[in-house]
């Protein structure tokens, strides 16, 4: 079972990417209980302030050390954590095995920002790690905290429909999945590759190997360059 505690500004943006399909049915199996809470509930006075203007003169609204600060300090008081992490576009740039890593984990925390993000106090002094889903900035932490926790909650064993189909995922060898099909047969005159309908296990598993070769060495050739370090493929 893995706890995770998002905090937000917008916790709204989380309700559906967190309640369908996958992670739902996990939620469910008490394989994960996730919980969003909203950072305005730990804002000062009567507008529940959690943003001001920055220090420098840059324009932008930052989101403010101490409504962060009280949250987090309060979780950490009912449990040890893991890991706290920071949704950050600078942050580690998120692959497979941060993925495989956070979910033998038992208690996480993410922060999402928003606006012009946060103040680096937070970074320096209340998270542990920062992850970046890509090289681009959006405008908020909660859809990179959702991707995040989508490739964390399915590798939770039981949380797939069969447990080994994470194990043939792309990226969880360094190597991306072969082809798949299914009914019917033909469509349109189009054929399911032959070795498929052959019944034959053996011949069929190196078939999906050999396709997922060379597809890792069409599309993601620095995938292989990775998996032996001297360029060879
Ligand atoms: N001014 C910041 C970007 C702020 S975007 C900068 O230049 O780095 C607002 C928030 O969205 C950030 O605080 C972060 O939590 C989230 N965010 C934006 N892009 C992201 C990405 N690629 N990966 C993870 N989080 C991201």
């Amino acid at each position: 079972m893995i706890r995770i505690d998002i905090l937000s500004v917008v916790p709204e943006l989380l309700d559906s990417p967190l309640n369908h399909s996958i992670i739902k049915r996990a939620k469910e199996g008490n394989l994960t209980e996730i919980f969003i809470h909203d950072i305005r509930d730990y804002g000062k006075g009567k507008y529940r302030q959690v943003d001001d203007y920055g220090f420098g003169g840059d324009a932008g609204m930052i989101m403010m050390i101490e409504p962060v600060y009280k949250i987090i300090s309060k979780l950490k008081n009912e449990r040890e954590y893991d890991e706290i992490i920071y949704m950050s576009p600078d942050g580690e740039l998120l692959t497979q095995g941060i993925a495989n890593r956070l979910s033998c984990l038992k208690n996480i925390i993410i922060l999402c920002g928003h606006y012009k993000g946060i103040d680096h106090r937070i970074r320096e002094h209340l998270i542990t790690s920062e992850i970046s889903i890509g090289n681009y900035v959006l405008s908020g932490g909660e859809i990179p905290a959702a991707v995040l926790v989508d490739s964390i909650v399915r590798l939770i064993p039981g949380a797939l429909g069969d447990e080994t189909s994470a194990l043939s995922d792309s990226f969880q060898d360094e190597i991306l999945a072969p082809p798949i099909y299914t009914r019917p047969a033909e469509f349109n005159g189009w054929k399911v590759p032959d070795v498929l309908l052959s019944g034959n296990p053996k011949l069929i598993k190196e078939w999906q190997e050999v396709q997922s070769f060379e597809r890792t060495h069409k599309l993601r050739p620095d995938l292989l360059k990775e998996k032996d370090g001297k360029g060879n493929i």
